[in-house]
C-alpha cells in the first residue's frame, strides 16, 4: 500500500521546513505527497526575508484538486498564511474521513513569526476538526493562553487543550529545559496519556523539525498505524533526521532527510 499523504503548508525557499520537508520525509517513508501551498516564504537559516501568502480559494482549490481525484489516506496541516484560510479549511476537511495531523506552526526555528494573531485565533476551528495538534511549547503556551508552562504541568496543559477541542494533543519538549533528553507526551480527551522520550541532541540545525514530526506522524497514520505506533516512528525517524543534518547555512540549519 501507497498512503496518499495532502501536505497543505508554506513553502520554504531553503528546503529545510515546510512542504520541502514535507515531502522529502513522506516520500522517504515510502508515501506519495501531495501539495496545496498556503504561502510562500523567501527564507534560510538565518530567518524569513519575506512571505506572500496565497488567496484562501487558490488553498482550497489545490486541496479539492486533490481530494477530488486521486484522494488522501492522511492529511497534514502546517503554516496556514491567513485566518480565513484556517476557516476555509476547517469547513471543508470537517468531512474527510481519514486522520488530519495539524502542526499549529507560529514561529520558525529561526525566530520568524510564520502567523500572526487572527490566524492564532483561526487555529480552533482547525483543532476541532483534527486527529491530533502537535504544539512545541510556546505553541502549547499561546494555545491555552498559559504563559512559562513547567516541565511538569506540560501533560496537564495538554490535557486542557485535549478535553477543550476534543483532539489529541502531542505536546513536544523539544522547547523544554531538560538539558538530557527530549520528553514528548500525548493527552487525549479519553484520558488516555503517555509520554515518549529520547535523547537530546547537541545542535543548532533543526530547522524543519517540527514539519518533519508532523508530516511523518501524518505518513504513518495513513498507513493505518495505530496512534502510539504512528507517535514511535514519527520521532525516531527525526531524530535520525536531526542526526543526519549536513551543517548547512549560517543559521538553524536543515536536517537530513536521507537513507
Ligand atoms: N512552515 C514553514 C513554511 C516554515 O518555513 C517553517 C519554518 O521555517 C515552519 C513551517 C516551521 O518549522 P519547524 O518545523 O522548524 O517548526
Amino acid at each position: 500500500m501507497t498512503p496518499r499523504i495532502l501536505s497543505i503548508a508554506g513553502s520554504d525557499s531553503s528546503g529545510g521546513a515546510g512542504i520541502q520537508a514535507d515531502i522529502k520525509t513522506i516520500t522517504m517513508l515510502g508515501g506519495y505527497a501531495m501539495t496545496a501551498i498556503t504561502a510562500v516564504t523567501a527564507q534560510n537559516t538565518c530567518g524569513v526575508q519575506g512571505v506572500e501568502a496565497l488567496s484562501p480559494q487558490f488553498v482550497l482549490q489545490q486541496v479539492e484538486s486533490c481530494l477530488s481525484d486521486i484522494g488522501a489516506d492522511a492529511i497534514k496541516i502546517g503554516m496556514l498564511g491567513s485566518p480565513e484560510t484556517a476557516r476555509l479549511l476547517a469547513e471543508r476537511l470537517d468531512t474527510f474521513a481519514g486522520p488530519i495531523v495539524f502542526d499549529p506552526v507560529m514561529v520558525a526555528t529561526s525566530g520568524s513569526v510564520l502567523a500572526d494573531e487572527a490566524t492564532i485565533a483561526g487555529f480552533a476551528a482547525l483543532m476541532e476538526i483534527a486527529t491530533i495538534v502537535t504544539p512545541n511549547l510556546p505553541e502549547l503556551e499561546a494555545l491555552t493562553g498559559r504563559p512559562d508552562i513547567a516541565d511538569g504541568d506540560m501533560f496537564e496543559a495538554a490535557k486542557e487543550l485535549a478535553d477543550r477541542h476534543g483532539v489529541q494533543v502531542l505536546a513536544k519538549g523539544g522547547h523544554a529545559g531538560d538539558e538530557t533528553q527530549v520528553v514528548d507526551r500525548i493527552a487525549s480527551p479519553s484520558g488516555k496519556y503517555a509520554s515518549f522520550a529520547h535523547s537530546r541532541i547537541e545542535t543548532r540545525h533543526t530547522h524543519g523539525t517540527g514539519c518533519t514530526l508532523s508530516a511523518a506522524l501524518a505518513t504513518m497514520l495513513g498507513y493505518r498505524q495505530p496512534l502510539t505506533h504512528a507517535i514511535r516512528i514519527a520521532r525516531a525517524f527525526t531524530h535520525a533526521a536531526i542526526e543526519q543534518a549536513p551543517g548547512f547555512g549560517e543559521g538553524s540549519g536543515p536536517l537530513g532527510h536521507h537513507a
